[in-house]
């Protein structure tokens, strides 16, 4: 394993920045560089053509709610008084993969028409303010199902009716939620290391060691059916969760990484880092000195953070600009792919990236990165892999795979019951509106509009 280096331990002090590679895109020749300077969320309505008539009039809904900031504010506002059937005929379809793993097998094959090869499923029962009525070992079982009978055969049938080069395929992930692992999940998690609550936690930890090793056996069988695939098939992703329980997350994490991280074996955990976070920097270098310690493998997928605006403590542990938060993704991400092309084989220290994120400019800079001579001719290419969520994004998603033949693009699909899916909504409406300046639902009011008009009139 690479044993030099460690990612900057200050913030923003790393030398990519996004103007670095507007620079190096603009003087750059390569194929791939084209299409890197060219992935943008701007006007592309093309991917509409490829949804269901049913989705393209959820998109409508959905451009109508985000017309404007006092427009969207009142949908979040109003959004809890909802009535389920609504949410379910409307919004959740476009959002979530299903109620039923049959019902995620589909959304899988749906995703595979549109080009996207893999998902990363989410079985989302809201449990983070640890009060809730969640049953742990339900969840637990349901997500080993969701394990075998959804990520394997899909992953699977993929591999087999693709035609593409077999890395060239996305693992399937399972993320797991920690807070769903025990009943009394956010005080386990926040008191970790005290006595008190120590043997609840080594409970938590065992029941999402549990899914993991189902994810672990399935890679080591896999690998007997397929052997010239060095990227991992299936993956376990631990989700991070609001602030004051990302300790125990992350100690979570790393029992999970020394367990099943081996060396020189592709690697069947990621753990997740909020590069929205002032100390997020430390923390990657910290993960990566511990990992090179204790002799194991760090999978990594970095998010901005999804919990700015319910976070009492924001001033004190999230970057104070949406500029500082970019830079310190940006540097996070440069620094994980350039670690992964640094070797070949299974020997890097960080061994996997999901760059989980919806925002061009950090698009831009992973592909620019990954999708060029150099690194094509390197295997490892595949172990780095874009994620969007589920309705979000979904026109730079779709100029990523069709426009620009990118194959290493997954879309998180959250599933599970509507009523216990609608924090998870809630948060993406609100996550709408740091991107809604103004008249921002508009085009997609007109492209909408216009999909539906062709359809009803045939024209199209
Ligand atoms: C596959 C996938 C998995 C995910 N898993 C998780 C997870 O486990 N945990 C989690 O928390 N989130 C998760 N998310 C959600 C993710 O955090 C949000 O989608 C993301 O923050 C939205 O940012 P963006 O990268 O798309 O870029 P943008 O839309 O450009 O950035 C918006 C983000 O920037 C940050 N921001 C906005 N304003 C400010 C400000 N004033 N100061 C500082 N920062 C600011 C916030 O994080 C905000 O969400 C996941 C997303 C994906 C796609």
């Amino acid at each position: 394993m690479v044993t030099s280096r460690y990612f900057s331990g200050s913030p923003n002090k790393q030398a990519t920045t996004v103007d670095d590679v507007a620079s190096s895109l603009a003087k750059a020749s390569t194929p791939a560089s084209t299409v890197a300077s060219k992935v943008s969320s701007t006007d592309s309505t093309a991917y509409l053509k490829s949804m269901k008539f049913s989705e393209v009039f959820s998109y409508f809904v959905m451009g109508l709610c985000t017309l404007n900031k006092p427009i969207l504010n009142l949908c979040i506002k109003l959004f809890p008084y909802t009535p389920m059937p609504l949410i379910r005929a409307v919004v959740y379809k476009i959002y979530c993969g299903g109620e039923t793993i049959d019902e995620v097998k589909k959304t899988g094959d749906r995703l595979v028409s549109r080009g996207i090869n893999n998902m990363m499923i989410s079985l989302t029962i809201e449990a983070c303010n640890g009060n809730d009525n969640i049953d742990p070992e339900y969840i637990v079982n349901e997500t080993v199902k969701s394990v075998s009978d959804i990520l394997v055969p899909h992953t699977v049938k993929v591999i087999e009716e693709s035609g593409k080069e077999i890395n060239a395929i996305s693992p399937g992930y399972v993320a797991l939620k920690p807070t769903g692992f025990s009943k009394n999940s956010a005080i386990v998690l926040k008191h970790f290391n005290e006595p008190q609550y120590a043997a609840e936690f080594e409970e938590l930890v065992e029941r999402a060691a549990k899914v993991c090793q189902t994810v672990y056996d399935a890679n080591i069988n896999l690998a007997k059916q397929f052997p010239s695939r060095s990227t991992p098939f299936v993956v376990a992703v631990v989700d991070a969760e609001k602030h004051e329980l990302q300790e125990g997350v992350y100690e979570l994490q790393r029992r999970l990484y020394a367990k099943f991280n081996k060396p020189n074996m592709p690697v069947s955990i990621v753990g997740t880092l909020q590069m929205y976070l002032s100390q997020s920097a430390d923390l990657l270098a910290l993960e990566e000195k511990l990992a090179m310690e204790n002799n194991y493998r760090l999978g990594l997928k970095l998010v901005r953070g999804a919990y700015i605006h319910t976070e009492a403590e924001r001033k004190s542990i999230i970057h104070s600009t949406k500029e500082d938060t970019d830079k310190n993704y940006n540097q996070g991400i440069s620094y994980c792919i350039e670690s992964i092309l640094e070797r070949r084989g299974n020997e890097s220290t960080i061994g996997h990236l999901v760059v989980a994120s919806h925002n061009a400019d950090s698009l831009k800079l992973a592909t620019t990165k990954v999708f060029n001579e150099t690194a094509g001719a390197n295997n490892n290419q595949h172990n780095v892999v874009l994620g969007q969520l589920l309705g979000m994004a979904d026109a730079i998603t779709y100029d990523l795979i069709k426009t620009y033949k990118i194959d290493n693009v997954i879309k998180y699909v959250p599933w599970g019951p509507p009523l216990e899916t609608k924090e998870y909504l809630l948060r993406r409406l609100e996550e709408n509106g740091d991107a809604v300046k103004n008249d921002n639902g508009f085009p997609l009011v007109k492209a909408a509009v216009g999909e539906m008009f062709k359809r009803v009139f045939r024209l199209a």
